[in-house]
């Protein structure tokens, strides 16, 4: 598939997600308003769990509190927030504000029909976005592609090739998670991170390819 079409699709699939309902449909109290943001043009996706509400009102993912600390990680790896947001990808693993947990402790995680719901979505985001390198940012994002009963500290700092692409995970960098405040954990991070900027040095060497893929024909 050419650039070109990559690119047609991935606007026509924005504005499937924009208008999508599924979730109120299904009966979940979701704010219908899917949030993401970037274009075939990104060679990274960064995929969370769910907007938040700050994400909602500022329109993008990883907005504030948690975006600090993860463009903070991203920062030491070498990239420079105002232009990864500008020229990569961000999403989730579902699009839509899932609302407040009951019990107040933060927001609710999305249930596993919203997920199911959202899937095809993120499906055709890798499809069509062909990523070079896939970060997934907390547990629930981290299990589409490591087994669920693997601990975090077997994963972070990890590798992996998936449908060709490289899988590099990080914790949810949320201010609530503890996970990240023992120094064990910090160097295993660490790790990541430095897997990521390998990724990025690569990638300035190697940019995104898309002359190879325009001279290729529709
Ligand atoms: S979370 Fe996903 S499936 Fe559910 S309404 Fe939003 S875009 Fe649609």
């Amino acid at each position: 598939m050419t650039f070109k079409v990559r690119s047609s699709r991935l606007s026509d699939l924005h504005h499937q997600m924009r208008s999508c309902r599924k979730c109120l449909e299904a009966g979940h109290e979701i704010t219908p308003k899917a949030i993401f943001s970037g274009q075939t043009t990104g060679s990274v996706m960064i995929i969370g769990q769910a907007p938040g509400t700050t994400e909602v009102e500022a329109g993008r993912p990883f907005n504030a509190g948690s975006g600090t600390r993860l463009f903070e990680w991203l920062g030491r790896a070498g990239f420079d927030e105002t232009l990864f947001r500008s020229n990569q990808y961000m999403t989730s693993i579902t699009k839509c504000f899932p609302g407040k947990a009951k019990n107040g402790s933060g927001d609710r995680v999305p249930t596993l029909e919203e997920r199911e719901l959202c899937s095809p979505y993120l499906d055709d985001e890798l499809q069509l976005v062909e990523p070079k390198l896939v970060i997934p940012v907390g547990r629930l994002a981290i299990n589409k592609f490591y087994p669920a009963k693997d601990p975090l500290s077997k994963i972070i700092g990890t590798i992996r090739e998936v449908d060709g692409f490289a899988v590099v995970p990080l914790p949810h960098p949320s201010g609530a998670s503890r996970w990240h405040q023992s120094q064990t954990n910090r160097d295993l991070i660490d790790k990541a991170i430095k897997l990521i900027s390998q990724y990025r040095k690569q990638m300035v060497r190697d940019p995104i390819g898309l002359e190879a893929e325009d001279t290729a024909g529709a």
